[in-house]
Formats: structure tokens, C-alpha cells, sequence
């Protein structure tokens, strides 16, 4: 995302931050907002200071106050090539920094960098004010970029590129197929506290068969600093504690179910259906972001609104008569 914000993302951003139907964890939240705030500002050409958490550990014989300013501002001048001058404060922590930037295009060129290196560890940003105590901070959510390839089959059934996603973290935007080989693309924020999912198992049960792919995520940009083997970003830990991770990862390996059988694909179209009723959410770029925001003002106005499909009753046997399955209607009701 190295482009400047459009209001299409800004809007973008602001249904996420108000999708009560599938609330944000608070740190995905946390994380949104500061997105959206800083989008905000550099629309308007504006420009703040940010608080930053540098994923580095202090090993032994390192300064336990660690990385100096001088050297902070050497990796960051080397990182983001800054036209004016950049003011680092150190806090109590020594994985803390404040930074003050001079200029606006500055200040868009770092919040847009996906994500922030410096040394090779992750550097994750936050909004700072006068009124910010670090302790109120939470670092717990970082954007990537990621891209993954699924075969022919799967492309057709389009939710499953939405599942594979979303099982990587919160999906700000998600583009593809991109190419013939079924690369698709996406914008996701993830959780730093947990390994970053590189691997999703996709299970096809057709009738009686069933079929395990594993699927790679590939991370265009990745910290150096993230371990390899248990794909935690915080490199702090022993051999015990990733071998450990490694077996758990492997045990909970995040699964995207697909159901190619006729019958359990209605079901799954239908609770696909019913889930892109949220309208704010799915379906980025084809509706007009203004035509929602309208709608959704309006659907707003109501405190719950029903919508009734009409359905085949899937568990029914046919009618001996007409031949055709007894239909039933599903009301969906939407809280907001
Ligand atoms: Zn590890």
C-alpha cells in the first residue's frame, strides 16, 4: 500500500472500525484506528509524531538501554530516506521510541512502509500525543502483505480466497485472482502475539472423499527477525519454547473447509450469502463505497432489519407430486 489514502480506503477503514456484526478485537481496533488516523492525517497533509516498538531483543553484552538514538536514527534515515529531519526520543523502555517527523511526505512514506524494518526486526507504529501514557499502548497488531495461489477449482468457488485470508488475520483488502496460476493478494492485520499463519490446510470432502491441501502465505515483506521454524515475530525465545510452538502450530494448523457434494454446497452458498449481507465488509471494489456509506446510514436508522430468503428445504424429501423439494423461508436478522 504504498499509494496516498483515497477516501475509498479511509471509508474502507471506517467499516471495518463499525462492522458490529463481527466486532474487532481490541487490538485489531486499536490497530484500525491508528490506520485510519494517520490515513486521515496524511490526506489533509498533516503529520504527528508516533510512538514505536522496535521487536529487538537485548542479548547479552548488548546495552541494556538498548539501541542508541544515534543509531535509531541511522537505521531509520537508511529506511525511510527522509527529506527533512527526523527527532527520536528514547522512553523507559528500551524497545520504546518516540519519533517526531518534520515533514508530511515523510510522515506518509513511514506509516506506509508494510511493515517497518530496522535491522531486520519488526518496528511497529502507533499514534503518540501529549496525552498518550506508553502503558496504555497496545503493540499487538501489525499489516502485512501477503499473496497465496489457489488451484483452478477452488478459484471458481470464489469464498474460498475470503476463508484462506481471513485465517491469517483481519482483511482490509483482498484482490485476485491475479494471473492464471490463481494468486490472489491481500492487506490483512495480524496478531504479533501468536505465529503469523503461514500455512492453512484446506480440506475438500466431496461425498465420502476428502482431500487435504496445504497451502502456503507468502509474506512479501517479512522481518528478517521473524523465526523461521515458529513464525513468531518477537525473536526472544529459547529452542524449547519454538520447538513447542512448532508442534502447536502444526496440531491447530487453521482450516478452510470446502464442500464440493451438491447438497452441503447449497448450504455453503447460502451461509455465504447470508454473510455478505453485512454489505460493509465483502465485496471491495465492485460496489461504490459512497453508495454504501449512504446505505448503510440508512440501515443504521433501524436497530434490527430482517431479510427473508426464500430456500429449499434441503433436508426435506421431494414432493411424491410435483417432484420438487418443499421450500422454506429463512429470516435473517441483522443487529446493528
Ligand atoms: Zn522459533
Amino acid at each position: 500500500m504504498s499509494d496516498i489514502p483515497t477516501e475509498n480506503y479511509l471509508a474502507h477503514l471506517n467499516e471495518i472500525l463499525h462492522d458490529q456484526t463481527q466486532p474487532l478485537s481490541n487490538s485489531f481496533r486499536y490497530y484500525v484506528e491508528f490506520l485510519r488516523n494517520t490515513a486521515n492525517l496524511i490526506d489533509k497533509g498533516r503529520f504527528t509524531r508516533v510512538i514505536v516498538k522496535l521487536f529487538k531483543e537485548i542479548k547479552k553484552g548488548d546495552d541494556p538501554r538498548g539501541l542508541k538514538i544515534g543509531e535509531m536514527l541511522f537505521a531509520l534515515n537508511n529506511a525511510w530516506k527522509p527529506t527533512s529531519r527526523l527527532i527520536i526520543q528514547k522512553t523507559s523502555d528500551p524497545k520504546i521510541f518516540i519519533i517526531r517527523f518534520t515533514n508530511a511526505s515523510d510522515f506518509a512514506a513511514a506509516i506506509y512502509s508494510i511493515p517497518n524494518r530496522v535491522h531486520g526486526k519488526l518496528l511497529t507504529m502507533r499514534m503518540w500525543s501529549s496525552n498518550s501514557r506508553i502503558e496504555d499502548i497496545d503493540f499487538t497488531a501489525q499489516d502485512f502483505l501477503i499473496s497465496f495461489e489457489l488451484r483452478g477449482d477452488l478459484v471458481e468457488r470464489g469464498f474460498v480466497a475470503d476463508k484462506v485470508a481471513e485465517k491469517v488475520g483481519k482483511v482490509l483488502t483482498l484482490i485476485g485472482h491475479v494471473n492464471e496460476k490463481g494468486e490472489y493478494q491481500a492487506h490483512v492485520i495480524a496478531y504479533l502475539t501468536r505465529a503469523l499463519v503461514h500455512q492453512v490446510k484446506i480440506i475438500i470432502l466431496d461425498g465420502e472423499d476428502r482431500e487435504t491441501i496445504k497451502l502456503n502465505i507468502f509474506f512479501m515483506v517479512i522481518p528478517h527477525g521473524t523465526c523461521r521454524k515458529c513464525w513468531n515475530v518477537d525473536g526472544e525465545h529459547s529452542n524449547e519454547i519454538c520447538r513447542r510452538r512448532m508442534v502447536e502450530y502444526k496440531k491447530n494448523m487453521p482450516k478452510v473447509y470446502v464442500y464440493m457434494e451438491e447438497g452441503n454446497e447449497r448450504v455453503e452458498n447460502l451461509t455465504n450469502a447470508a454473510a455478505s449481507l453485512r454489505i460493509y465488509e465483502s465485496e471491495i471494489g465492485k460496489i461504490d463505497f459512497q453508495n454504501r456509506g449512504t446505505k448503510r446510514r440508512r440501515i443504521e436508522t433501524d436497530s434490527a432489519i430482517k431479510i427473508e430468503m426464500i430456500v429449499e428445504n434441503l433436508n426435506q424429501p421431494k414432493d411424491a407430486g410435483t417432484g420438487k423439494k418443499a421450500l422454506q423461508k429463512l429470516v435473517v436478522t441483522l443487529i446493528l
